[in-house]
């Protein structure tokens, strides 16, 4: 996997209401985000690193659980839209930020060797389709 913070994957999943508390002594981290709403910016976001997201399932049965890493900054994100916020709000002045092309080439100059080649294999999936 291109991000080091992914400490699984989930299946396909419902959240009703979803909220989230920060876990504040676990602070922020920017990194590199897009989203299909906001087409012409990209940049590196800062999202808290672990969040305690509370939620309910599609049966009514309440959740609350902590969540670190890439999948706490997808729920952020997520949950942001819900609450009419997007990306270029949270791409304040003293982020790095810029076009989508110009992020996906910063962010592959930041990846190691092994993570080119395999960044370059992905991008060239999403060109196909
Ligand atoms: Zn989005």
């Amino acid at each position: 996997m291109l991000r080091d913070n992914i400490k699984s994957t989930y299946p396909v999943h419902v959240m009703i209401n979803p909220s989230y508390e920060p876990v504040e002594s676990e602070g922020k981290q920017a990194d590199y985000e897009s989203c299909y709403s906001v087409s012409s910016k990209a940049g590196k976001v800062p999202r808290y690193q672990t969040i305690k997201i509370r939620y309910a399932d599609e049966k009514g049965h309440e959740h609350q659980q902590i969540e670190t890493g890439f999948y706490a900054r997808v729920l952020q994100h997520e949950i942001d839209h819900l609450n009419g916020v997007l990306i270029s709000d949270r791409l304040t002045p003293d982020c790095i930020q810029g076009t989508v092309e110009e992020m996906m080439v910063m962010r592959r100059n930041e990846l190691s060797k092994e993570k080119q080649a395999l960044f370059d294999e992905i991008m060239k999936k999403k060109m196909e389709k």
